[in-house]
């Protein structure tokens, strides 16, 4: 506090009277509410509460987008999946990279201000299901909030970067990991976390933006017998729809990405994820809904009081969270005005719901689904067919989409004038095989009760053709009132970037294959195109310094398709490293890239395979339990973490179990895995990958290009 005189310590006196609800200078209530008419900034992370991540700006406008160029760039340093959206205020640029650190820069020059590094520990990768990213900030009064990988809340000063308080919101002895931005409702900030795939228990919690105390906390499943005597009638309601022991092994549902807020209903809305661990055979035998996993959440952003919730996934078993981008929308159907809310999670129906009651509007396939034959709008229901239910047949299901969504974290945009949304969808399949005889496991480990050895490509180059030919990306234009495609762009693969739209007429997008696009809003034609030599994941924003235009994107390879599947069948538009860049444009913009650097692969040489094939057994579940999720499917690795098949070390067994069994390498994320493997079995997965090392280098083609 600076208060040199009476009347400044009494004005203060009568803020804290009244709260945390006014800051003392920079972003207050009134400016994140009418944030959309902010068109010089962009002070929360989907642009407005309502997550529209649409500009009005129109500078950079269909006749004048030829004449964009670079007008700066910042290198960071790190060498992870990029997915943040920055903040801009009063011409400085804040933004979030890999490893949660966070970096300041003059926003028309690029003058690196600050930066801050929270010294997220580098064992913490393991617990991330999906690369240690982070995808931006909130803003509060003077203050810049930021949650990181290993589950701490933290209060920056916006000027200085210097740490002002700092909060751990999880139990750090388990999986939960951080990378979505927090927002801030009223001097509350909201954060929630990640780690469903390790055996969590969901919750979003509010922190009062001066000092750090938490103020109120909703667990979106229910939590032992014993919590059943203290608790909310909607956490009630929601235990008679599980059955079994859940709560010992997490129950998932947790809050990992999507919010959005409606000031004159004063509703947070909340994204819910998956089951934990989706197999629900294993999470709730006997079935049931198990709310809230799947779910659209309305709460009280004051209490966190439940208000309603619309469930897309009931009984969720195929990783299908509705964690996805949330937007609000005020658009006229059959005659009349709806405030309606709108998403599109990973189960391919893209939803319009009325965000005051919850009540289904409207619902349809936005890409192929074959685990349901649509939604009955009368019960909000999914009509599923049978035979997906592999955790009820146990028998295999191959669902489209999958694990990975019709579409993922990637946030959408909506153009008004155009009336569209538009959705970096995805199209590919996973193979569910029912995981007998599962058992919960503390330990480290993706553990779902899906068998992930069974789930990896077969090594055979017709199959993966196949599948990587089937396994495409697009930018579908989406009409919400008639539920029906304007146009798409269609990409050779998946994990194209987030979505940003402008009242230049102009729909911006990055490319998994490399490039940064700009396209007519209107009818997807493409008018502008940047080579960003990596592929782009995260979302572009856009904003003015002194009345000039500049379009900003964070550039960088990674997440999990990159990561898991990615090696195999991201091939059709070859193999992207990792250049993780800040890339700044404006119209005439003239400063360049250096060169873009040879991807430099070691050659696919393993030493003899010497083992027994039959004895491998083991050694593939092992490797798809432990292994698959970073260094990729059947051992096909990525670009962005090593690919085994060529590694240095797979010709030495001592190098091999002090990395993996001891922990050598742990700093930098690749813990030792000796609690959950013996020495013996980690030896095994050597043998499998140089099994597959040598399997790939005979069979040549797709396998021995990957990655
Ligand atoms: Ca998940």
């Amino acid at each position: 506090m600076r208060n040199k005189f009476l009347g400044v310590l009494a004005g203060a006196l009568a803020l804290s009277a009244c709260g945390s609800d006014v800051p003392e200078g920079g972003i207050d209530a009134d400016r994140l509410i009418n944030a959309a008419q902010d068109t010089a900034n962009w002070i929360t992370y989907g642009r407005d509460y309502a997550e529209q991540r649409y500009s009005p700006l129109d500078q950079v406008n269909l006749e004048t987008v030829s004449d964009l160029g670079l007008a700066w760039y910042a290198d960071l340093d790190t060498s992870r999946g990029q997915e943040a959206t920055p903040l801009v205020m009063d011409g400085k640029l804040y933004v979030t990279t890999a490893w949660s650190k966070v970096k300041a820069y003059n926003a028309a020059t690029g003058e690196p201000l600050w930066e801050y590094d929270p010294e997220v520990p580098g064992e913490t990768a393991v617990k991330a299901c999906c690369d240690v990213v982070n995808r931006g900030l909130a803003a509060w009064g003077d203050r810049l909030y930021l949650g990181t990988l290993d589950g701490r809340l933290i209060a920056l000063d916006r000027d200085t970067g210097e740490e002002v308080w700092s909060e751990v919101t999880v139990d750090q002895s388990k999986a939960y990991t951080i990378t979505g931005a927090p927002r801030v409702i009223n001097g509350k900030v909201l954060i929630g976390n990640g780690g469903a795939e390790y055996g969590v228990r969901g919750y979003i919690s509010a922190y009062d933006a001066d000092d750090g105390e938490m103020l109120w906390r909703f667990y979106t499943v229910p939590g032992s017998p014993e919590e059943a005597e203290t608790e909310s009638e909607a956490m009630a309601a929601a235990r008679e729809t599980w059955n079994g022991e859940w709560w010992k092994l997490g129950g998932g549902g947790t809050v990992w990405d999507a919010m959005a807020y409606d000031p004159e209903l004063d509703l947070l809305y909340i994204g819910v994820g998956n089951g934990s661990p989706w197999n629900q055979a294993y999470r709730s035998p006997g079935g049931g809904d198990n709310l809230y996993l799947s779910s659209i959440v309305a709460l009280r952003p004051e209490t966190g009081e439940y208000v309603w919730h619309y469930q897309s996934t009931p009984g969720e078993t195929w990783d299908f969270t509705a964690t996805q981008h949330i937007m609000l929308a005020d658009i006229e159907i059959d005659g009349t005005e709806r405030q309606v809310l709108m998403q599109a999670p990973k189960n391919g129906f893209f939803y319009v719901i009325d965000r005051a009651t919850g009540e289904l509007i409207s619902a349809d396939n936005y890409v192929p689904v074959n685990w349901a034959t649509g939604i009955d709008v009368e019960t909000g229901r999914p009509i599923e067919v049978p035979e997906a239910r592999f955790d009820k047949t146990g028998v295999p299901f191959v669902s489209t989409p999958g694990a990975g969504g019709g579409h993922n974290w990637h946030p959408m945009a909506f153009h008004p004038g155009e009336g569209l949304v538009y959705i970096p969808a995805i199209e590919a399949a996973f193979p569910y095989f029912p995981e007998e005889n599962w058992q919960a496991d503390p330990a480290r480990g993706f553990n779902v009760g899906v068998d992930q050895s069974a789930g990896a490509m077969p090594a055979d180059n017709a199959v993966r053709e196949g599948a990587a030919a089937a396994t495409k990306g697009s930018l579908i234009a989406w009409d919400p009132v008639t539920q029906t495609e304007r146009w798409r762009v269609q990409y050779p693969g998946p994990w194209n970037g987030g979505v940003l739209a402008t009242g230049g007429g102009i729909v911006f997008q990055g490319t998994a294959g490399g490039y940064f696009n700009a396209y007519n809003a209107a009818d997807g034609s493409q008018v502008w195109s940047f080579a960003a030599q990596t592929g782009v994941v995260a979302p572009a924003m856009t904003y003015t310094v002194d009345g000039e235009q500049y379009v900003a994107v964070l550039a960088g390879w990674g997440g999990i398709w990159a990561l898991a599947p990615g090696g195999i069948l991201n091939e059709t538009s070859g193999p992207v490293p990792n250049i993780s860049r800040l890339l700044v444009f404006k119209l005439g913009g003239t400063a360049e890239l250096p060169p873009a650097p040879e991807l430099a692969r070691r050659p696919l040489d393993p030493p003899p395979f010497r083992g027994n094939v039959n004895d491998l057994a083991q050694a593939t579940y092992d490797y798809g339990r432990y292994c698959g999720g970073c260094h990729g499917d059947a051992a096909i690795g990525s670009t962005v973490l090593p690919d085994l098949r060529r590694s240095a070390v797979l010709d030495n067994s001592n190098t091999w179990q002090q990395i993996v069994h001891d922990g050598a390498l742990s700093f930098n994320g690749m813990v030792g895995f000796s609690d959950s493997l013996s020495a013996e079995r980690i030896e095994g997965i050597r043998q499998y990958v140089i099994f597959r090392a040598n399997q790939d280098k005979e069979l040549g083609g797709i396998g021995a290009q990957g990655g």
